[in-house]
């Protein structure tokens, strides 16, 4: 039953196949931890007898496979015990990844059969994507494996602030709380958080993560052999659908999970029928996934961002910085102005080019944008290129030409090339 208000430190037995689903306070965190047995949170052990502290407004779940008692000290939102999960059927998805990865370990030097699976997980918004994705990554983590996590979400974002596409290997269970660590993710930024913003830029960024991987995966039969865990969007209707497709096409996907819904499973089913070596497998939803409507959604974007400056656990300090207008040269992608008719050869009619690259002059209306900060040597690179992290501008003052905005760490730009989209976030 729900807790509510429960502040004592209590014990809770789980029986095996069981799990725990809290969700965090609002404002306090919770200090976990196990007492007997062995439990899991999304994939990942949890230590015995050491204290976790889970930061507010968390939503997970501690699982056990064979029993464990937890002990918890502090409030919750909610928090119940579950005897019906889909976990089986998860691991036993693991168990026949696993089995492809040793066969792909096995054979090195042929190129297609030294790939291990590609897995593509699909649903609709709040069907559970992101945790699959995750509990498949540690479970492989554990087992030795380094896969590699995509995130197509641009919508929420797992490995780095939401309005990006991205990847990073995984090379150990997710931790619980620090989620996944950012060494060197690698990031291509849109923008905007949804694509029906400019389809082809979105398109085009997927493309360019998919070979910058491809490329690196020929290099390193480990990571090729340990395949990757592609997270999507939970749009999948309409153009939603055909984004889709796009990318099980453009990763070569080789396994696709489908969570909660019969229609789409079908469709995918229908339209890959001649790809003998893709397989689309129905998954269950779980009966912990928690819905978020979009002001939640939104809410989370803003936390996520927040999370990128001050850390997970408030244990960083971005540095607060003030350049003059001229050391930054910011673009945005597609719209603006288009070539007027004259400029063009007679008989073409003007189109604006979604993935122009159009320079953006520095006025007020940068206020609370988030801005990505480009690896590009030149600007003509921009659109193909990666981003090296992320700056919020708190200050345009155009009497002085100085433009104030925050970054995780003091000193110079790693570029002077900026790319500036739809992306905002209120500072609070
Ligand atoms: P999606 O990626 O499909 O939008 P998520 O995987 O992000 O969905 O799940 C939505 C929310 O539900 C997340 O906050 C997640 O932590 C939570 N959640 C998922 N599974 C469980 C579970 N078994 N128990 C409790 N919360 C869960």
């Amino acid at each position: 039953a729900a807790t509510g208000v429960s502040t004592s430190v209590r014990q809770v037995k789980l029986d095996k196949e069981c799990e725990l689903r809290i969700e965090t306070s609002l404002d306090s965190p919770l200090r976990l931890r196990l007492l007997t047995g062995t439990a899991e949170i999304f994939g990942t052990e949890i230590p015995p007898e050491i204290w976790l502290t889970i930061p507010p407004r968390l939503k997970f779940a501690v699982f056990t496979w064979y029993g464990a008692t937890i002990e918890m000290d502090g409030p919750t939102e909610t928090d119940y015990t579950a005897d019906e999960t889909p976990m089986i059927s998860y691991i036993n998805v693991h168990a026949v990844l696993d089995g492809r990865r040793n066969r792909a370990k096995a054979s090195p030097s042929d190129s297609d059969t030294s790939q291990g699976p590609r897995v593509v997980v699909v649903g609709p918004t709040d069907s559970g994507k992101s945790t699959l994705s995750r509990m498949l990554l540690s479970w492989a983590a554990k087992q030795g494996w380094k896969p590699t996590f995509v995130d197509l979400d641009i919508g929420q974002g797992s490995i780095t602030i939401p309005g990006c596409v991205a990847a990073t290997p995984i090379e150990l269970p997710i931790d619980p709380v620090e989620g996944i660590p950012l060494e060197m993710p690698m990031v291509y930024f849109f923008g905007h958080v949804t694509p029906s913003a400019n389809i082809d830029h979105y398109k085009v960024l997927v493309k360019e993560l998919a070979q910058t991987l491809e490329k690196q995966f020929s290099g390193n039969a480990e990571s090729r052999a340990s395949g990757m865990v592609i997270n999507t969007m939970g749009w999948i209707e309409g153009v939603g659908y055909e984004l889709l497709l796009h990318a099980i096409d453009t990763f070569s996907a080789t396994v696709i999970l489908v969570l909660g819904q019969e229609k789409l499973c079908s469709m995918l089913k229908d339209v890959l029928k001649n790809r003998p070596n893709v397989d689309v497998v129905k998954l269950q939803k779980s009966g912990g996934v928690v819905s978020r409507n979009a002001k939640v959604r939104q809410k989370a974007r803003g936390y996520r961002i927040r999370e990128y400056f001050y850390g997970p656990s408030n244990d960083l300090s971005p540095h607060s910085n003030v350049v003059n207008f001229g050391d930054l040269f910011i673009y945005r992608i597609g719209g603006g102005p288009q070539a007027p008719r004259s400029a063009l050869p007679i008989g073409a009619e003007p189109a604006a080019d979604p993935t122009r690259l159009v320079p953006v002059s520095i006025n007020r209306d940068l206020l609370h944008l988030v801005l990505a900060v480009s690896y590009a040597d030149e600007p003509d690179q921009i659109i193909s290129s990666n981003v090296a992290g992320f700056i919020y501008v708190t200050d345009v003052d155009m009497h002085r030409k100085k433009i104030t905005y925050l970054a995780p760490c003091a000193g110079e730009l790693p570029s002077k090339y900026l790319i500036v989209g739809t992306l905002t976030w209120i500072e609070n």
